[in-house]
């Protein structure tokens, strides 16, 4: 790991979400869900890890799929679990989905709060019907035929296709459950029109990221097919912790993560120590 260096050059997070941060650094980007903490239980030590972090002088960054919270959201719960947040360090799928678009469209939103906020952040019209502009997908804990009908209605009659993301499933501390990913699969099938994913790894979340942080940062997180390949993408290595959705490295995976450790406290601890 590189030392620190403030050696900055102006950016901004996104122009959604105009940023105290306007600086690029050194980060450890961290995935959330399976990282920081299964569903509402916190992972143990993961805010200690956070704390480490930031006392060693790097920035942080947290890169989620999940598109269900909103910004208070966020900061409420990392606030709960003794983490304070800037703007701009929360970057999630809903934020990347609104960069795809545009002020004024009509937007036909499943899934949570999140993506609503971050829809209507972007100057577009958050619409429950099937002649929209867009259909946007994320989460959505009350998906039912009602929906996928209307999402299919509207595809078909045009309506550009923008998902959050599409990881298969969700990490709880009871088990996996059905991810954004199984939602967007199912208007994908009726439909025959693949969306646009805007989450990790995907370019949308790699542009706002990189507005953001500077070269020399790291993206930790629990999942290959999303963190993995996402800091593949972004060049940065990969730090697998395996608190999460996986279990065991795959040897298929290319690269192979840089790091492996049960959990982010142990993984930071090995590396600052
Ligand atoms: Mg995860």
């Amino acid at each position: 790991m590189p030392a620190f260096n403030r050696g900055c050059v102006v950016g901004e997070v996104s122009k959604l979400y105009r940023s105290a941060l306007a600086v690029t650094e050194i980060c450890w980007c961290l995935d959330l869900d399976g990282v920081l903490w299964l569903a509402d239980q916190p992972i143990a030590g993961s805010s200690e890890a956070v704390k480490m972090l930031r006392a060693a002088g790097f920035g942080v960054r947290f890169v989620t799929n999940n598109s269900v919270p909103t910004l208070e959201q966020y900061r409420s719960k990392l606030g709960s679990f003794g983490i304070e947040i800037a703007d701009g360090e929360v970057i999630s799928s809903s934020m990347a989905a609104a960069s795809l678009i545009a002020p004024g469209e009509r937007v036909y939103v499943v899934g949570g709060a999140g993506l609503r906020e971050a829809v209507a952040s972007a100057g577009a019209e958050v619409v429950d019907s099937s002649d929209a502009d867009v259909v946007a997908v994320g989460w959505a804990r009350d998906f039912n035929f009602e929906i996928i009908s209307k999402a299919l209605s509207a595809i078909l009659a045009g309506a550009r296709f923008v998902a959050t993301n599409d990881d298969p499933t969700y990490p709880t501390p009871n088990g996996l459950v059905p991810g954004a990913g199984s939602m967007v699969r199912s208007i994908s099938y009726s439909t025959g029109v693949e969306p646009e994913v805007s989450g990790k790894p995907n370019r949308a979340i790699s542009e706002l990221l990189k507005q953001s942080v500077g070269s020399g940062s790291v993206m930790v997180g629990d999942r290959f097919s999303t963190d993995g390949l996402f800091a593949k993408r972004a060049g940065m290595p990969f730090y697998l912790v395996l608190s999460g959705v996986t279990k065991d490295v795959d040897p298929s995976w290319d690269p192979p993560p840089s790091k492996v450790a049960s959990d982010l406290l142990t993984l930071v601890k090995g590396v600052l120590n």
